[in-house]
């Protein structure tokens, strides 16, 4: 058999087999849902998504594998969040509470605000 089409281990070597075809996937940056099949490598077990299908919307069923709200993407977009409301004030984004004027802009006293507060510091977008 030919090797034309195949997906190899990059670890071992060995063509990949497929564990499931059509497993739903989800993705950062599209609304939508993709079908996939998940390859497994027979030696070291290594796994991969691979084939994927158009986007499609309709579906209600169960979804495989969500890479939508990956963590980093999460954090970052809750530390946009903060930097806008930090800056214009208003109501807390996180608890609802109203915000307090401090020195450098609006601030919150609740644990949320502060771990978003912190996440901003070591992403270097404040000091
Ligand atoms: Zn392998
Ligand atoms: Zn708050």
């Amino acid at each position: 058999m030919g090797l034309r089409g195949r997906l190899v281990c990059p670890d071992c070597g060995k063509v990949m087999t497929v564990v499931k075809n059509g497993v739903v996937v989800r993705m950062g940056g599209y609304s939508g849902y993709f079908k996939a099949d998940l390859f497994q490598c027979p030696k070291c077990g290594k796994q991969i998504l691979a084939g994927f299908g158009s986007e499609f919307f309709e579906y209600s069923g169960k979804v495989d594998y969500n890479f939508k709200e990956g963590r980093k993407m999460r954090g970052l977009n809750e530390v946009m969040v903060f930097m806008t409301f930090r800056k214009i004030g208003g109501r807390c984004p996180f608890c609802g509470k109203q915000l307090m004027k401090g020195q450098n802009g609006f601030y919150c006293s609740c644990a949320k605000w502060n771990s978003v507060q912190e996440e901003a510091y070591r992403e270097g977008l404040i000091d």
